[in-house]
């Protein structure tokens, strides 16, 4: 019986491998915020945040025993072909009404990019536009790093407007509590 089971084991292991499934992170993470004060403050306290609401430590913050998210801010987006293949890349964005400046990307002229996650199967590398920072747009860096941290997780984003992983992010008070609960849940499920 035990032999059985190790000659049908294999296969099945090296199926799942050769079909290119998503990477996964070992969890709980280890993060490292390279973010200078006060900001890297404010990202400690949003992910204490999450940590605290799930219920569960998913992130550790500057140790642990998982892989590593490291924890950046950008004041522009590197283009994606400098990106080692293989990996995972997703952004964030948010309506530029809320952002005078620049507008970039997704198709439409409305929006902006706040943030990206780069996921490989060894690590996941978390971008913050550096605007998220400043006090009048500092009320979206909790829902885009959250976003991102649900890409580390693996979720992908959500046809639906409106929702935590929905691909424009708005501001944390626009977001009912059963969204916010209906990330955790989905996040939860992800990282198991
Ligand atoms: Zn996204």
């Amino acid at each position: 019986m035990r032999l059985l089971w190790k000659w049908t084991g294999l296969p099945v292991v090296l199926l799942v491998v050769s079909c290119g499934v998503q990477p996964r992170l070992n969890w709980p993470a280890e993060v490292a915020i390279e973010v200078t004060d006060p900001g890297k403050a404010s990202v400690a306290s949003n992910i204490e945040n999450l940590n605290s609401q799930l219920g569960k430590t998913i992130l550790q913050i500057g140790s642990g025993t998982g892989s590593p998210i490291y924890i950046k801010s950008v004041t522009s987006f590197s283009s994606t072909s400098s990106i080692a293949q293989g990996a995972e890349v997703h952004f964030a964005y948010v309506e530029s009404p809320v952002l005078p400046g620049k507008v970039r990307a997704m198709g439409t002229a409305s929006t902006r990019i706040a943030g990206r996650a780069t996921l490989d199967d060894s690590k996941c590398v978390i971008e913050l536009a550096s605007f998220l920072f400043e006090s009048t747009t500092n009320n979206l860096l909790l829902p885009v790093l959250w976003h991102e941290i649900g890409h580390c997780g693996g979720l992908q984003h959500v046809d639906k407007a409106g929702e935590l992983m929905s691909a424009v992010t708005l501001s944390y008070s626009k977001y009912s509590q059963e969204q916010i609960q209906s990330f955790f849940d989905s996040l939860l499920s992800a990282i198991r």
